[in-house]
């Protein structure tokens, strides 16, 4: 416990200094810097090589925080009484007075904010007077890191401090909810987005249909391993990594399983654990298995779909 509190006082005096360091949540590891500091916000996007125009997310201890930069609305508070801390950005208007870096945002009025529920992040947010800039600590289009040595594979010694707070227990980044006008799911992640349905209009439930889910056509080379990925494989070629979602009986050396009994949740906390593992044994070429697109296998899904892009 004294282990993280001096850590915990090392990141701050960084943050402080506008330094960026590496922090643990419960989806994946993220680069943060003080989301009030041009000069912070300015490293991020710099170590990370994170094109300009693609905002960040900017992470909050309380509520009240929030509401210093944000409009907020009857929905938006459903939806954190009912997920937050948790797995879940949401999409809101900027206030005017905002101290939000401009750079952010890419001058837009709109901003991505969320509340990490990882321990150590929140004692680090709750002990700072400014909120986190932090999207995942990766280079650009890469894997998210999901642990403190995936970190220093993304980045070396480039990075002043890394907070270890464990394995990612998510393992797969946020739901992105925009509330902006009529509410849309912008990215599928850590919260089932049929459960965020539910509570989007508890009154009037036939409203279901009428939220999309709108999937960005952000960068192609998303959550990339860097080498071919196929997907819905019923076996795997010579040579070709075989991702497979339940441990089978045979061992066979080209087989790597995300759970021990098909659960989608374990599997997903191992996907990018898996694919770095296979990318640092060599293998040129991955196949996966078909994943259950239920509860968090439609993130699952998501996220190898586009790192079989091409
Ligand atoms: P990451 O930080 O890599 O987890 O991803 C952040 C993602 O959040 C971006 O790629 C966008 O899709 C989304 N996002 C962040 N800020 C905004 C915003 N102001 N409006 C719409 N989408 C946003
Ligand atoms: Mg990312």
């Amino acid at each position: 416990m004294k282990k993280n509190d001096s850590n915990i006082k090392k990141a701050i005096k960084y943050l402080n200094n506008n330094e960026c360091i590496a922090i643990p949540t419960e989806t994946v590891y993220g680069l943060a810097g003080n989301a009030y500091s041009d000069k912070a916000v300015s490293r991020v996007y710099k170590i990370k090589k994170r094109p300009k125009n693609n905002p960040l997310i900017v992470h909050y201890y309380k509520l009240k925080d929030l509401k210093k930069d944000c409009e907020t609305d009857d929905t938006f508070i459903r939806l954190y009484k009912k997920f937050c801390p948790g797995p879940i950005s949401f999409v809101l208007k900027l206030k005017k007075k905002s101290k939000i870096s401009k750079i952010i945002t890419n001058n837009s009025n709109s901003i991505a904010v969320r509340f990490p529920s990882h321990p150590l992040s929140r004692k680090l947010l709750k002990k700072i007077d400014y909120p986190l800039a932090a999207p995942s600590a990766n280079i650009s289009s890469s894997i998210s890191p999901v642990s403190k040595q995936d970190v220093v594979d993304e980045f070396g010694h480039k990075l002043k401090f890394i907070l270890d707070g464990g394995s990612s227990k998510i393992g797969l980044e946020s739901t992105i909810i925009n509330l902006i006008g009529k509410p849309y799911i912008l990215r599928l992640g850590g919260v089932n987005s049929k459960l965020i349905l539910k509570f989007i209009n508890p009154l009037k439930n036939k409203n279901k249909k009428k939220i999309k889910i709108k999937v960005p056509g952000t960068s192609k080379l998303h959550y990339s391993p860097g080498i071919p990925v196929r997907l819905n494989a019923k076996k795997n070629h010579q040579n070709e990594a075989y991702i497979l979602i339940k441990k089978r009986k045979k061992f066979d050396k080209n087989h790597f399983y995300l759970s021990k009994t098909s659960n989608l949740k374990e599997a997903a906390k191992n996907l990018y654990r898996v694919l770095r593992i296979i990318k640092k044994n060599g293998y040129k070429k991955i196949a996966i298995e078909k994943i259950p697109n239920i509860n968090i296998g439609e993130a699952i899904n998501d996220r190898i779909a586009r790192a079989s892009k091409k």
